[in-house]
């Protein structure tokens, strides 16, 4: 009889803020033997819910196991089986249409039709729903990663989010733990300056870790100077729309540099 009384833990390691919400522990309309994560939004009021619906954990209401509030906080609502998928149409490889509620976890989010997504809140579903696929030993792909608006007819939900460009970003984050909104105090740009002046200041062309960061440095410089090449050109003017948006760019340097790195290490 699975639950998720283990995801609060993995959350916490991978730095999110999580709030256990009521007797969260002990909420659950059955057992369930979650393989795959579905991603909603509740339609509430527009702006910040004062908290969670409470109507989530009213049993026979579609709640979900997850809500993930404007600032990215996640709260455990549910550790069992509950109806977040409703009555969904649409089956996938090993999941039958009725059967989505038994065989995955719902994401609820703050968040209605046409309303902004916070980055710390996407960054948020995110990783959550990484952590979740990582736990069931699932990967993120369209079998076992999905919008409630593409399994249930009708439905607008998750409103705004592309549910393909969603799951390269999970996939992303499952690989290299880069989230798609990076954190300011760790830019490229403000750190490895930096970086730089420490490696020269205190040369020990002796030791394989001084000359592995070197070349390392080196390199990752270098791609990032392409890579801001090519957002030159891409975009056209100040008042073009963005082709690549400095999220975009920080998410292929965390890619090349992983990449430097096996290559390094190989
Ligand atoms: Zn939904």
């Amino acid at each position: 009889m699975a639950n998720l009384s283990w995801l609060p833990s993995a959350l916490r390691a991978a730095g999110f803020d999580v709030v256990e919400f009521g007797d969260w522990r002990n909420v659950s309309r059955g057992t369930f033997n979650p393989i795959a994560v579905v991603l909603h939004h509740d339609a509430s009021a527009r702006g910040d819910s004062p908290g969670v619906p409470a109507y989530m954990q009213t049993p026979g209401n579609n709640g979900a196991q997850i809500w993930i509030d404007r600032y990215g906080k996640i709260y455990m609502v549910g550790n069992g089986l509950m109806w977040q998928a409703g009555a969904a149409t649409e089956g996938r490889a090993g999941i039958p249409y009725y059967n989505w509620n038994a065989l995955s976890v719902g994401i609820e989010t703050d968040h209605t039709t046409g309303e902004d997504w916070p980055e710390a809140q996407y960054n948020a579903m995110v990783g959550c729903a990484g952590t979740l696929l990582a736990g069931f030993g699932q990967s993120p792909n369209r079998d076992r990663l999905v919008g409630h608006k593409e399994i249930q007819a009708g439905n607008p939900d998750p409103d705004g989010v592309d549910m393909n460009t969603f799951r390269q970003q999970v996939a992303v984050y499952m690989a290299t733990g880069g989230l798609p909104y990076g954190d300011d105090d760790l830019s490229w740009s403000e750190n490895l300056p930096e970086l730089d002046d420490n490696l020269n200041a205190q040369p020990d062309k002796q030791n394989p870790a001084w000359v592995y960061m070197l070349v390392t440095w080196r390199l990752m410089k270098q791609a990032r100077a392409e890579l801001d090449e090519i957002k030159a050109k891409v975009g056209a003017g100040p008042n073009a729309p963005a082709v690549l948006t400095d999220a975009d760019v920080n998410r292929i340097a965390t890619a090349v540099a992983n990449l430097l790195k096996q290559r390094l290490e190989s």
